[in-house]
């Protein structure tokens, strides 16, 4: 038998949530964020999930975006980060791919270049997030050279939130006031939101949303948010016990001796660590089911394995099936017991656990 660990991808999961968003925006197309490999999930088969569906969908270089055209997506594909150099602009165009551009020389880069067919390109600019995009009192100067462009077919205004997922916060408000008042002569789509503003500021959807971890079924918000109840997780990430042993009181578990054990313990151990992408730093308490039932980690982490609290949990024996995350253990759970955030937790989710597919 193989080594027990696996992440089953529900591609139905993500079909719904992708519905969630549109209907959450109905009068907006919406790209599918996919860029580092589908948040873990595995770009092309989600992709090919949403290929029927989905207005088209978003990653954050060009490799990322030439992966999904050879697997024959037909939706546009656009570039987050645009593009790293003039070289890039040509191979862009060949396969048809979509950049944001969102700098000067990015822009001379597009104006310069010599496309065989007209490019369609998304203009970004810095409403407040303070990391990439046009200055609010560069950015009509920047389309207006866009506009003129005889190789430039269309241009998206799009921005991006730095605390949308903050919904009592006043800056996301801001942020839209900042983008309206420099787009507001400008005739051209808008695109500002992510999963957070999609869930929380309808006043944000505009003509394009960008949502991303929602598709995945996780949220992007800090504690309960009622916005993401209707989404599905689309990734389990499950292991099972190859050990279980029965330890007294004041037994310590694991590297460090972390844990110590208060009462007679029965500890379990998955084949499952933080190679494999489960975070090292998840203390003792963060919640795991074993079959079917909540428990929680006791003691460090290891590179390939992690144990796990038994008490109260009788039938459980080697091969008892073991979740980390999924129906049962939402991932914003343990990220948060971990100090991290799901995207984190699936992004890191290393080439030696197996993707393994389910649609309906
Ligand atoms: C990653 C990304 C998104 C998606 O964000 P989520 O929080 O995952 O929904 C949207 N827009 C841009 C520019 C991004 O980089």
């Amino acid at each position: 038998m193989p080594r027990p660990i696996r992440a089953r991808i529900r591609l139905d999961a993500v079909r719904h949530n992708y519905r969630q968003a549109k209907a959450l925006a109905p009068d907006a197309r919406a790209l599918a964020v996919v860029k580092a490999n589908a948040y873990g999930h595995g770009a092309v088969a989600v992709a090919r999930a949403l290929a029927d569906e989905a207005d088209g969908f978003a990653v954050a270089y060009l490799e990322e975006g030439l992966e999904l055209r050879e697997s024959s997506i037909r939706a546009p594909i656009l570039l987050l980060d645009g593009v790293f150099s003039p070289d890039e602009m040509r191979i862009l165009d060949r396969a048809g791919l979509t950049p944001v551009i969102h700098s000067r020389l990015q822009l001379e880069w597009l104006l310069g270049a010599r496309p065989e067919r007209p490019l369609d390109c998304w203009l970004k600019m810095d409403s407040g997030m303070h990391r990439m995009g046009f200055a609010p009192g560069d950015f009509a100067a920047a389309y207006a050279q866009l506009a003129e462009c005889r190789h430039v077919r269309s241009v998206v205004l799009m921005s991006h939130f730095a605390r949308a997922d903050e919904p009592d916060h006043d800056y996301t408000a801001q942020q839209m006031r900042v983008f309206a008042e420099a787009t507001a002569a400008l005739c051209a789509p808008r695109s500002l939101s992510n999963s957070a503003a999609v869930l929380a500021w309808p006043r944000a959807h505009g003509d394009w949303t960008r949502p991303g971890i929602m598709l995945y079924g996780a949220s992007p918000f800090e504690g309960a948010h009622g916005s993401t109840a209707s989404l599905r997780p689309a990734m389990t990430l499950e292991s099972a016990l190859i050990s279980v042993r029965d330890l007294d009181p004041g037994e310590p578990v694991g590297y460090g001796g972390r844990f110590v054990c208060e009462r007679p313990t029965r500890v379990g151990v998955a084949a499952v660590g933080y190679a494999d992408g489960y975070p090292r730093h998840a203390p003792d308490g963060t919640p795991v089911a074993v079959r079917g039932r909540i428990t929680r980690i006791v003691g460090r982490v290891s590179m390939d394995l992690v144990t796990l609290d038994l008490t109260g949990i009788e039938d459980a024996a080697i091969g008892a099936p073991v979740e980390l995350w999924g129906g049962q253990i939402s991932a914003n759970a343990v990220a948060e017991a971990s100090g991290t955030i799901a995207y984190q937790l699936f992004t890191n989710i290393n080439r030696r656990v197996p993707l393994i597919y389910e649609d309906d």
